[in-house]
């Protein structure tokens, strides 16, 4: 259960469980005009059987196809999706089922809470990052050109769906991408997780492969740390900033890089390594290599020569979530225990990005 100022709805985890929760949205809501907002892809991988368990409830159905990619979350893809809906009648009580990764949950979460000022909206990750991480927590947003998430708005969904059959087609790099964040929430806040993330080191499966009920259990401790943070702060005005561990370098670099030549997963992970070094540089004692045995999973195609460690820092120092011209990160006093510290000393910096420049 997710309880927010705004409203509570359950988060649920598991296989198969997708075709039940339907039959429980549509005792709640409207099923003769249900929405779907569908990432392309897997429109592709899983249209056909998701057809067959929509068509179970509901007669009439309206989908909309998401083309797959960041440049999704865009003003012009927004007007899409809301003429779609309008067009096709949306009313107060007809569910929007978004099933996709955290780009297409991001715009049709946004759509749903802005089409006539908001409709009960049922977020149905596909992605390893979205079970765990974008479809909690209320977020929904598009780009701006300026920078990234700039425009959306705090609108908790009615409900989160989160079923595990979607990851059998999760391309391995998605997985990895999910990691980083699985990892942040071990560092900041359940040191079981680390254990429970060991069958990504096994390269001898697929990762969808291993064990059906730990990889359950693994999304629903996540998903916990993240609905604990979110409850106690659901507008980030304080501990919801520790979900931050790691961007403020990894944001930095993936806008040094580019978004197409680091993934954001691969930009979290060394900004995790980072923030530890400045931790440990500024009196914290998490210490030891329980970030860093995950590294031989990532590889990186940045050109190291063209980066510039002074244009790193200016971009963490424009950072929309500092204050006045200080940087603010999130640091470890101890393996998770997070705080927000400043830190401007100059020699501090340096050390922690010759960790990153180390490893590309
Ligand atoms: P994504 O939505 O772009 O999905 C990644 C890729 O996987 C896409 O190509 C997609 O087509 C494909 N895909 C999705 N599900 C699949 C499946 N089951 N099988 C095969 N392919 C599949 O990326 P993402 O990593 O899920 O989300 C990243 C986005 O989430 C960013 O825009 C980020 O800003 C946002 N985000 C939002 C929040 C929040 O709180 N709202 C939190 C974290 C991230
Ligand atoms: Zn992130």
């Amino acid at each position: 259960e997710v309880n927010t100022r705004t409203g509570t709805y359950i988060y649920s985890a598991g296989n198969g469980i997708l075709s039940r929760a339907l039959s429980d949205i549509c005792s709640r809501h409207d099923c003769r005009n249900l929405f779907v907002i569908i990432d392309e892809n897997v429109h592709r991988l899983h249209g056909e059987r998701l057809r067959g368990i929509i068509e179970n409830r509901s007669e009439n159905f309206s989908t909309f196809i998401v083309p797959a990619g960041e440049s999704s979350k865009s003003f012009s893809e927004w007007k899409r999706v809301v003429d779609f809906l309008l067009e096709n009648k949306v009313r107060r009580n007809s569910p929007v089922l978004v099933i996709g990764g955290g780009v297409t949950g991001d715009l049709g979460g946004f759509a749903a809470a802005t089409a006539l000022r908001g409709v009960p909206l049922y977020h149905i990750p596909t992605t390893l990052l979205a079970m765990v991480d974008s479809s909690i927590g209320g977020k929904t947003g598009i780009n701006h050109q300026i920078g990234k998430n700039l425009i959306g708005s705090f609108y908790q969904p009615a409900g989160v769906i989160a079923d595990i059959s979607f990851l059998e087609t999760l391309p391995r790099n998605e997985w990895i991408n999910g990691l980083s964040e699985i990892l942040k929430y071990a560092a900041i806040s359940d040191d079981e997780i680390f254990r429970q993330t060991g069958f990504f080191l096994d390269s001898s499966l697929p990762y969808y492969e291993h064990d059906h009920d730990d990889l359950i259990s693994l999304i629903c401790t996540c998903a916990e740390v993240k609905i604990d943070i979110v409850e106690k702060d659901e507008h980030e005005r304080g501990v919801r900033a520790f979900l931050n561990f790691g961007h403020t370098f990894g944001h930095a670099l993936e806008k040094e890089c580019g978004y197409k030549t680091i993934s954001h997963g691969e930009a979290v992970y060394l900004g995790m390594l980072a923030a530890q070094k400045l931790s440990l540089l500024t009196g914290g004692d998490a210490a030891g290599d329980k970030l860093e045995k995950y590294g031989s999973l990532y590889s990186y195609r940045v050109d190291k020569d063209a980066l510039s460690y002074e244009r790193l820092v200016a971009h963490m120092k424009a950072d929309k979530k500092n204050k006045n011209r200080d940087i603010h990160f999130v640091l470890l006093d101890s393996w998770q225990h997070p705080v927000v510290k400043t830190v401007n000393k100059e020699s501090y910096l340096k050390e922690s990005w010759d960790v990153v420049f180390d490893r590309l």
